[in-house]
């Protein structure tokens, strides 16, 4: 028998295949199993135009067969076998597809089940294996060969006996290295657990022996090992199946299996495109936070599919970050892959279905909203952070897509509000959006600055998130209406009566100046209230920079120190007033001491931090006695 060379370049390139296409080892078993699930098609297609051949699906299957003894790992399929040609050129020039020859041959314009094209994965093989036999035998012919190689030397090709049509192929796995050990892949767990990774959904059943324990029948507290064949994949992949096949438990159910999460999804969309790109696919709203959701360690994707087979398990790609919550999967035959079939070649397709996806997920979360406002809130609740992020990162670029899902707590309503609705409710007379920002309702509630709009009858947005703020910022507007801070300097309320006269302003000037001195670096101005109406005092800010802002940015790893123009504002109708015009002129070191103290109070119905807490009980002291 003579030793054929592979051509030259063959040679090289298997060296290269063997040692840096693949990052992983365990897709060779992918790699094979896919030939196998192609060569099955192959007789299904020819059967579509030939009357003597009938395809009966039940009597096609892939089966795998791990040998410890002989320290083999064999897969067999009743596929439509190879001729000696076949093998000559379809495992003796490497980069030769005879799939991809198969389907041009045949005209097969829809043979995307099919799923071979690049005609390097049989070699695959060689990095788990030394040697690697096939032996087939093609539809239609008597006569099988034996095709066998050792690797890079070559192969050699020889008449064989084999009963039935379809190919077997023998892996003589590797001895264990110091630092690599192959023994794994003889092992029957590990098997099954590469065959559900990637080769779950292949359309004909992958077969195995399984041996399992099993309590003896005669004999109480005896167990016996048998063996029994089992399927392993589950085959027909949920998304390809029809919506009304389906139910909610059986979607549920995928979930769980694919562990996705722990919880029960609030949502599940289910697409079927078949546009200028097609695909499938399933995806998740989950309804609680994963542990470590909100922290780096957290990798956002969905898994992707082609033809049914696992490219990747997280394809950030196709999520954008404001989504990043959302579970699935996503399987096309039209993404063009690399040569290992672990990267796509260029992303333009990936492109394409994420954007479809991301407009799906952003219109099934608005019906949510419209329709089972309970769920969504719910969901709001776990991942309402992350939309409000996704307002502001990018420099508002995804503002428009999200303002819609927003909610807030509403200081009329008591419950979360949408923007849409609040402005639905706005009175005739109400300029602005009104928000009001503190670290929960209740606070937000006794907060003085919402007095005078609060009295109006006006609805506030309470924001008790640090993102809230820097989000509404980042909109400015919603539906021409901009958003007004309680505590910003001017409220835009027309309220003749309630503005302070000019006669009080002037007749307090010197009192104002005096008390701004007083507090000189920590206020930039002290002035008559127009919004208090019971309480002494409260911080206003002049400016952009609100006090809440100011407060989470201060909180910020990297503190860039920005502050808030702070006026300190007085209730010119509290009997305090009165008491400070009366220190004013008698005894100005009490007007030193009441305006510290006043501002340190305000400081405090802030939620901002007194610089100086021993002084300030000091003084308290010292008004008592
Ligand atoms: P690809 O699957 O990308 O075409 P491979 O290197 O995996 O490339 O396989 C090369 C060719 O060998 C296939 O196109 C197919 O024609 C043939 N082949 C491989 N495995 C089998 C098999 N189990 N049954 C029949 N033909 C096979």
């Amino acid at each position: 028998m003579e030793t054929k060379q592979f051509q030259a370049e063959s040679k090289r390139l298997l060296e290269m295949m063997i040692n840096s296409i693949y990052s992983q080892r365990e897709v060779f078993l992918r790699e094979l199993i896919s030939n196998s699930s192609d060569a099955i098609d192959k007789i299904y297609y020819k059967a579509l135009t030939d009357d003597s051949l009938t395809f009966e699906k039940d009597s096609y299957y892939i089966k795998v067969v791990p040998d410890k003894e002989n320290r083999t790992l064999t897969i067999k399929d009743s596929g439509i076998g190879m001729t000696k040609q076949e093998l000559e050129n379809n495992l003796g020039v490497i980069a030769k597809s005879g799939s991809l020859a198969f389907k041009r041959e045949n005209e097969i314009k829809d043979g995307h089940d099919i799923i071979g094209q690049f005609g390097v994965g049989f070699y695959a093989a060689f990095m788990v294996a030394d040697v690697v036999t096939v032996i087939s035998r093609a539809l239609g012919s008597e006569q099988a060969y034996k095709w066998e190689s050792h690797g890079a030397d070559g192969y050699t090709i020889e008449p064989y006996e084999k009963d039935t049509v379809g190919t077997e192929i023998i892996l003589k796995i590797k001895a264990n290295t110091e630092d690599e050990s192959y023994d794994e892949y003889l092992e029957e767990y590990r098997l099954k657990s590469i065959i559900k990774k990637y080769s779950d959904f292949i359309r004909y059943p992958i077969k195995m022996d399984v041996t399992i324990r099993k309590p003896k029948e005669d004999a109480e507290n005896e167990f016996e090992e048998i063996t029994e064949e089992q399927t392993i994949n589950s085959m027909v992949p949920i998304w390809r199946k029809n919506k009304s096949e389906l139910t909610d438990e059986d979607y549920e159910k995928f979930y769980q299996e694919k562990h996705y999460g722990f919880d029960k999804p609030v949502k599940h969309i289910h697409i079927n495109v078949d546009g200028t790109i097609r695909y499938n696919a399933i995806l998740y709203i989950p309804e609680n936070i994963p542990f470590d959701y909100y922290s780096k360690e957290y990798e956002k994707g969905l898994e992707l599919y082609s033809n049914g087979v696992l490219i990747m398990n997280k394809c950030g790609d196709l999520l954008p970050d404001y989504f990043s919550f959302v579970k699935g999967l996503v399987d096309s035959e039209d993404l063009s892959l690399n040569i290992s079939r672990e990267m796509l070649q260029h992303d333009r397709q990936l492109k394409l279905i994420a954007k479809n996806i991301s407009k799906k997920i952003k219109n099934e979360l608005q019906q949510l909203m419209k329709n089972e406002r309970e769920k969504y809130e719910q969901f709001y609740k776990s991942f309402g952070r992350q939309l409000k992020y996704g307002v502001y990162s990018d420099f508002g670029t995804h503002k428009e897509t999200l303002q819609n899902l927003l909610l807030f707590y509403s200081s009329t309503e008591k419950t979360l509000t949408s923007l849409d609705e609040y402005v639905s409710r706005m009175k005739d007379d109400q300029k602005y959006i009104y928000y009001a920002s503190g670290e929960s309702y209740e606070r937000i509630e006794k907060l003085p600055q919402t007095e005078l709009v609060a009295d109006k009858g006006y609805e506030i947005l309470y924001f008790t998130e640090d993102i809230d703020e820097f989000a509404i910022k980042m909109l400015m507007s919603y539906k021409e209406k901009e958003f007004k801070s309680v505590s910003s300097g001017d409220l835009g309320i027309e309220n003749e009566e309630e503005k302070p006269s000019e006669a009080e302003e002037k007749e307090n000037k010197e009192l104002f100046s005096t008390m701004k001195e007083i507090l000189s670096g920590k206020v930039t101005d002290v002035r008559i209230s127009k919004r208090l109406k019971s309480h002494p005092v409260c911080l206003a800010a002049d400016g952009e920079v609100t006090i809440e802002m100011e407060r989470v940015l201060s909180s910020m790893p990297d503190n860039q120190n920005v502050k808030a123009n702070k006026v300190l504002e007085i209730n010119s109708s509290h009997e305090v007033f009165q008491a400070l015009k009366n220190v004013m002129e008698n005894d100005k070191e009490k007007l030193s001491l009441y305006t510290n103290l006043l501002y340190n109070q305000a400081l405090l119905i802030e939620g901002l931090p007194i610089s100086d807490p021993v002084e300030f009980t000091n003084d308290i002291c010292k008004v008592m006695v």
